[in-house]
This record gives structure tokens, C-alpha cells and sequence, in this order.
């Protein structure tokens, strides 16, 4: 597949209005929810792999890492679970199915500042990276597919996203989240560490 531009789905475009215009209360929860991304997608292959052993490729140990690049300005969540294909990537990325996330959304009154408090209650998942990031590159590649099957997908948390095919050796999942200009104090091992201890501390993966 080349590269296409495709649009979010009316519901999310609105969603990443809100993310990125209201003033956020809390904004170290991406870290939670990208973890818990990843680690949700560990989950899955290890139950998809009960029927098929052959998903775990040559890689059975699952974890999640976490890094980040100072020059580059970036933190990159990457996993090494189900990953996606180039449609699931469409479909989840690019629109709502979550019903928390429908909750949400039907709660929503138009005024800022009663609208910014309940993403803090509700937690936005996926979209929440566009809290600290002005664009996220998602690369993965589902188990048990190709490597010439990977997919690249990219969007400045407006209207739409792009998507193309890329080969990719690994399988599973990375998030690249490109920081905004006042995000830069996520760049640090110990900030870093102390949200994922502080949020993610339940989860038992590596
Ligand atoms: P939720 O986790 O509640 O389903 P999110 O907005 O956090 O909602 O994520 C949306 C969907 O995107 C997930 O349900 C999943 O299908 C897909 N997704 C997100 N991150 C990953 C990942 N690291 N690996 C595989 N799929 C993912
Ligand atoms: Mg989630």
C-alpha cells in the first residue's frame, strides 16, 4: 500500500480538539495509557498464541520499552505484541470503538474548563499522546504477517493521518511521540521513570 491520507472518523478529530486546545490538569497519563497500550497487546498475543504457537515467531519473551532521544526530541514506547496490520491501524487509530471513550465524548458540554476536567477523569487512551506530542509516528507489524507487511502512520493530531506499508522486521508496536515545545521536560530518564513507577507499577511485563 503507498502512501494515503486519509480522515479521522468526525467523533476523534473532535476528541483531538479538546486534547490539544484545553489546558490539560495532568498530562504525565500518556505515559499510563501507551504502556497500557502495550501491554494490552501483549496480553493478546499471548492468548492468540494458545492456538498458534507460531505467532511468537522467534521472539517469546514480551516486554515493553521505553526511550527517549534528546537531539531528536522524542519518547518512543515500543512493544513487542500483537502489533497491527496496515487496517487495523486504520480502524483503531482512526476511530472511537471504545465505550469509555463514547462516554466520554457524550458527556462533553462545549465549556473548556468543565470539558478539560473530564479527560482527566476518563482517560482518552491512544489520543492522550497528543497531549505532549505535536505529531506520533506509530510503526508495527502484526504477528504472523511479513516483515514487507509492516506499517507506518503518522499524524499531527488535526484531522487526519497517514498511512503507508513499510517492511519491518519486528513484530509488535512503536509509538513515537515527537514532543511539543514545552514537553521537552519529558526528555529524562528520571521523570520518566518515576511516572511509569507511579502508574504502570501493576504491570507485570518487563
Ligand atoms: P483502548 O486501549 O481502550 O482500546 P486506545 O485509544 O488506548 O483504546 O487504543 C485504541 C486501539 O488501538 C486499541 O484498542 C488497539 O486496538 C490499538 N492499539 C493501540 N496501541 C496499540 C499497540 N501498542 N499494539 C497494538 N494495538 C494497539
Ligand atoms: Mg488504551
Amino acid at each position: 500500500m503507498s502512501k494515503q491520507t486519509l480522515s479521522f472518523q468526525a467523533e476523534v478529530a473532535q476528541l483531538l480538539h479538546l486534547v490539544t486546545h484545553s489546558l490539560y490538569s495532568n498530562p504525565d497519563i500518556f505515559l499510563r495509557e501507551l504502556v497500557s497500550n502495550a501491554s494490552d497487546a501483549c496480553d493478546k498475543l499471548r492468548f492468540e498464541g494458545l492456538n498458534n504457537a507460531a505467532l511468537f515467531e522467534d521472539a517469546p519473551n514480551l516486554d515493553v520499552r521505553v526511550g527517549f532521544d534528546t537531539e531528536a526530541r522524542t519518547i518512543t514506547i515500543t512493544d513487542n505484541g500483537i502489533g497491527m496490520s496496515a487496517q487495523e491501524a486504520i480502524d483503531h487509530l482512526g476511530t472511537i470503538a471504545k465505550s469509555g471513550t463514547k462516554d466520554f465524548m457524550s458527556h462533553l458540554s462545549g465549556d473548556q474548563k468543565q470539558d478539560a476536567q473530564l479527560i482527566g477523569q476518563f482517560g482518552v487512551g491512544f489520543y492522550s499522546g497528543f497531549i505532549v506530542a505535536d505529531k506520533i509516528t506509530v510503526e508495527s507489524r502484526r504477528a504472523g504477517l511479513p516483515a514487507v507487511e509492516g506499517v507506518r502512520w503518522v499524524s499531527g493530531g488535526t484531522g487526519d493521518f497517514e498511512v503507508e506499508t513499510i517492511e519491518r522486521a519486528a513484530r509488535g508496536t512503536s509509538v513515537t511521540l515527537h514532543l511539543r515545545e514545552d514537553a521537552g521536560d519529558y526528555l529524562d530518564r528520571w521523570k520518566l521513570k518515576s511516572i511509569i513507577g507511579k502508574y504502570s507499577d501493576h504491570i507485570s511485563l518487563p
